[in-house]
């Protein structure tokens, strides 16, 4: 049990947080996280809702796909969860495995994994992107970029901006653009297999600098 007080009435609220879903298995684990009603608690003696993100493991054993969600993590998260070698004679394995530190991220991973894509490719993209909107929006940050996609289609949504008429600022996919970045920058972004990556800005800046 988890103890998490609730900043209403000051009760030490117990709770039993969940620390993994298979995606495949429970499809309603995966709507929650996407509505955000996933990460909410509710406090028993005053009813207040308290939004608490936690670690998660977020599996989709149809994709083999895997998405740890570690909340302000430390450094050194990545050897440790890539520290055990595999013994010589078992192949890496073909899974797709990240860590992500916030709520947003995993479900951005989500919805870019749903949608066919590479996360990887899509880091290039919203940079790429950032450089065009930041002439007009000079107090644009990168992290204010988010791929979402939902029945209208896909897009980047630019997180905390709206526009005159107070709509969320979005930009439309341009699949010949991310079609083009793929072809030419795949390789120049593989991941050794089987290792967990935390894939953002920072890690795509190690790579590729696209100024
Ligand atoms: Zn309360």
């Amino acid at each position: 049990m988890e103890k998490i007080k609730c900043p209403g009435c000051g009760h030490m609220i117990e709770t039993q947080l969940q620390d993994f879903t298979d995606a495949a298995e429970s499809p309603q684990d995966k709507e929650k996280i996407k509505s955000g009603e996933f990460f909410v608690v509710e406090c028993s003696e005053c009813g207040e809702k308290i939004f608490a993100e936690h670690p998660l493991m977020y599996t989709d054993s149809e994709k083999d796909l895997h998405i740890y969600l570690a909340p302000e993590h430390e450094d050194d998260l990545l050897e440790e969860l890539n520290g055990i070698p595999l013994p010589e004679d078992i192949p890496a394995s073909e899974g797709i495995f990240r860590v992500v530190s916030d709520g947003a991220a995993l479900l951005e991973k989500i919805m870019i994994f749903d949608a066919g894509r590479d996360d990887r490719v899509m880091e290039l993209y919203k940079a790429m992107a950032f450089e065009m909107l930041k002439e007009d929006w000079p107090k644009m940050i990168r992290e204010n970029l988010l791929y979402a996609s939902d029945d209208e289609g896909e897009f980047i949504i630019v997180w905390d901006y709206v526009n005159a008429a107070g709509e969320q600022l979005t930009m439309e996919f341009d699949e010949e653009l991310y079609g083009r970045l793929e072809a030419d920058y795949g390789a120049a972004l593989s991941l050794p297999k089987g290792e967990y990556a935390e894939v953002n800005a920072e890690w795509l800046a190690e790579r590729i600098d696209v100024k």
